[in-house]
């Protein structure tokens, strides 16, 4: 079983000690800031250039510097940019300005764990991964709740990185839930196969074979959409609240009888190879290659997937249905429909 740890295993003041520099602030980085900054922690995000961020982190009372400010005046630093842009980030600003003592935190492991970040010497390497979107990490926060984050250490120069990261969990509220250890490597290797193979890639293409399945028989689009993609989130919901078992004691037992003998016959073993096919990828640092070479060559084959995507039928009807429909809101303010980015 999984060490688990709460507020009560964790000294808050050992982070309120310290200076902590944000890297980024997006979905993660702003909810890591303004929690800990609300924690009593002393903040500052640190931003390239003309960056877009800047003036919302500042709309909040954060200061803002540039990436190399921050970290020459931190001795904690969470980078919080985009993974595929994190190597260069260190390599040209974090690296140079960072001095032993230093803790260098994340919220994956992926750079850690496939080699492209590399720190010196007696500075900690530490996770915190919140196993939610930044946006409920802070809702959830100034609800006075929290989302549960995994902790990991990987270099453990200083004696206390363990102290270190369960404090800095508990100040962007994550302990008030609950905090796993792991390690970068089974956190790295769990979080791409869960999100390649069932909760994104897996998802998205089999809501859009249901509605291709459907449509290409002659079903109205807009009942395909219903039937595939919008009651998801009710069978979804319950299997969160009470696992696949509420779920199926929610259903009808017409649902129940199909799911038994329909389901493994659409996800049939093979489904299950294919998987472990994936994984390897993963664990051998094929795919992280693929998507590396990918970003650094201007992200093509990235961003002609994301295009066809963006352009499959199912997003058509899905957006005239969504507007019928009032009590869906999209309460992510930056996200603008159609746009994939
Ligand atoms: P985002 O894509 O939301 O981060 C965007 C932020 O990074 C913006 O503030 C952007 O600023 C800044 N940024 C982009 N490029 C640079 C750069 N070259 N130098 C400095 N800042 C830059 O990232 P996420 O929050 O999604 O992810 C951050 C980390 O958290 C990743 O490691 C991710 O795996 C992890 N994570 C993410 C989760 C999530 O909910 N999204 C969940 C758990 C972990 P600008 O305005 O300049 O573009
Ligand atoms: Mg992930
Ligand atoms: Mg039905």
């Amino acid at each position: 079983m999984a060490q688990m740890f709460y507020d009560d295993d964790a000294d808050l003041s050992v982070i309120q000690g310290r200076k902590v520099a944000v890297i980024g602030y997006g979905s993660q980085g702003h909810a890591h800031a303004l929690n800990l900054r609300d924690s009593g922690v002393d903040v500052r995000v640190g931003l390239r250039e003309g960056s877009k961020s800047r003036e919302k982190a500042e709309a909040e009372g954060l200061r803002v510097v540039s990436v190399a400010d921050a970290v020459k005046e931190s001795d904690v630093v969470m980078i919080l940019a985009p993974d595929q842009v994190q190597r260069k980030v260190y390599a040209d600003e974090i690296a140079p300005n960072l001095q032993k003592g230093n803790a260098l935190f994340f919220a994956h492991g992926f750079n850690i764990r496939f080699g492209y970040i590399k720190a010196p010497e007696g500075v900690d390497v530490v996770m915190v991964a919140p196993k939610g979107p930044g946006h409920l990490v802070r809702r959830e926060y100034v609800d006075g709740r929290g989302v549960p984050v995994l902790v990991a250490v990987e270099v453990d120069a200083s004696g206390k990185a363990w102290d270190l990261g369960r404090a800095y969990a508990k100040g962007i509220g994550g302990l008030r839930a609950g905090g796993i250890e792991t390690t970068f490597t089974e956190e790295t290797e769990t979080d791409l196969f869960g999100e390649q193979t069932v909760l994104c890639g897996g998802t998205s293409q089999l809501v859009q074979y249901g509605f291709e399945v459907l449509t290409e028989a002659g079903y109205q689009p807009e009942i395909a959409y219903f039937e595939v993609l919008h009651e998801l989130k009710l069978i979804v919901d319950l299997m969160v609240e009470g696992g696949i078992a509420k779920q199926r004691w929610s259903i009808s037992d017409t649902a129940e009888y199909g799911d038994y003998v329909s389901g493994p016959r659409v996800i049939d073993p093979s489904v299950k190879d294919n998987m472990k096919a994936v994984l390897s990828d993963i664990q051998d640092g094929t795919f992280a290659k693929r998507f590396i070479a990918d970003q650094d060559a201007g992200a093509p084959e990235f961003n002609a997937l994301r295009e066809k995507g963006a352009q499959h039928p199912i997003e058509v009807t899905g957006k005239k249905l969504r507007g019928l429909m009032s009590w869906i809101q999209d309460n992510d303010a930056d996200y603008v429909e159609g746009s994939a980015a």
